[in-house]
């Protein structure tokens, strides 16, 4: 049974299980999932959070909190803190990604923050989610009785909802090993502030005796629509390096194009960026 501790205002459950978790989840599907609680906290107005009527608690699902690694994958659990996946190092995680959750939050936060709780803030692109989503990455939810795999990419709908039916938790994080020559990753600002013009860049590329063989680029505001020319990326793959300067301007001129909702900080930012990787590019 869950370990279930009232307070004079909300209900905290703490399921021992993972089948445990999702049994209380599916008696009360409005009930506030609560990982390591650094964005909820985070949004309160006063000096306390104000919870709805219930609140269950990830903390004791030691199933959650699984690290594997095999040739091809690592997998992450939901609630491995992100502390702990930096400590596992560049060699074991691809370095954008390492980077990335870098530059979440100060170390306390850090120690207490998850990967699942970065995929599924409401509304917001959070600093980890471009990155996994050049990466192919893929989450696992799953509820009593079922699991689906979605592209990281597609855990928020284009409105910026979370693509959670009702009673469905994210368990795991799939990341693909895949040999990228070079990986980078930026940040301007920070999303929880979108009055500092927030930008997360992310470039990877795979390059073999100086042709160009994989390439991807991504910018994000933190908006759901992410900045990506795929039949950019395209158009270059095959090419000779390093690339001509002309060759590069008239590339990024494609992200010139509006429907981003980029103020022209962010898009002067992600284009210098983008100019800077793909010159790089040996
Ligand atoms: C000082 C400070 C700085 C920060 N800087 C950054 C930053 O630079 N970049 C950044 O991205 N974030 C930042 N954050 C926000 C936050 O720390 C991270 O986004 C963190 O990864 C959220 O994880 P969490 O476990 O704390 O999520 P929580 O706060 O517990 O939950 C966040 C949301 O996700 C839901 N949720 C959590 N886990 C699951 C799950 N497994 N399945 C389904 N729903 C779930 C919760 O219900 C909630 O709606 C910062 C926070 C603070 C306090």
């Amino acid at each position: 049974m869950a370990d279930e501790r009232a307070s004079p205002e909300s209900k905290i459950y703490f399921p021992q299980s993972l089948a445990e978790l999702l049994q209380v989840h599916r008696r009360d599907p409005d009930a506030l999932i609560w990982a390591g609680g650094t964005f909820i906290l985070s949004q309160r107005t006063g000096r306390f959070a104000e919870l709805p009527a219930t609140v269950v608690s990830l903390q004791d699902v030691e199933e959650l909190e699984r690290i594997s690694r095999t040739e091809r994958y690592l997998e992450l659990g939901a609630m491995v803190p992100l502390r702990q996946i930096i400590r596992l190092g560049p060699q074991n995680v691809p370095r954008a990604l390492y980077d990335a959750l870098r530059h979440i939050g100060p170390p306390a936060v850090a120690g207490l923050a998850t990967l699942g709780g970065n995929l599924a803030v409401a509304g917001r692109i959070m600093t980890a989610i471009p990155v996994l989503t050049l990466l192919d990455a893929r989450a696992e939810l799953r509820r009593q009785g079922g699991a689906r795999w979605l592209p990281v990419g597609r855990v928020h709908r284009a409105d910026g909802s979370v693509d959670l039916q009702p009673y469905e938790i994210i368990t795991r994080i799939r990341v693909p090993l895949y040999p990228w020559t070079a990986q980078v990753f930026r940040r301007f600002g920070s999303e929880l502030s979108p009055d500092s013009d927030p930008l997360t860049f992310c470039g990877l590329a795979r390059t073999s005796n100086r042709i160009l063989e994989e390439l991807r680029i991504v910018g994000s505001a933190g908006h759901p629509r992410l900045l990506r020319n795929k039949s950019m990326e395209a158009e270059l793959v095959g090419r000779r390096l390093p690339l001509p300067d002309r060759e590069v301007r008239q590339a990024i001129e494609t992200y010139g194009e509006p429907g981003h909702e980029l103020s022209s900080i962010q898009r002067d930012r992600f284009r210098r960026l983008a100019r800077w990787f793909l010159l790089s590019l040996r």
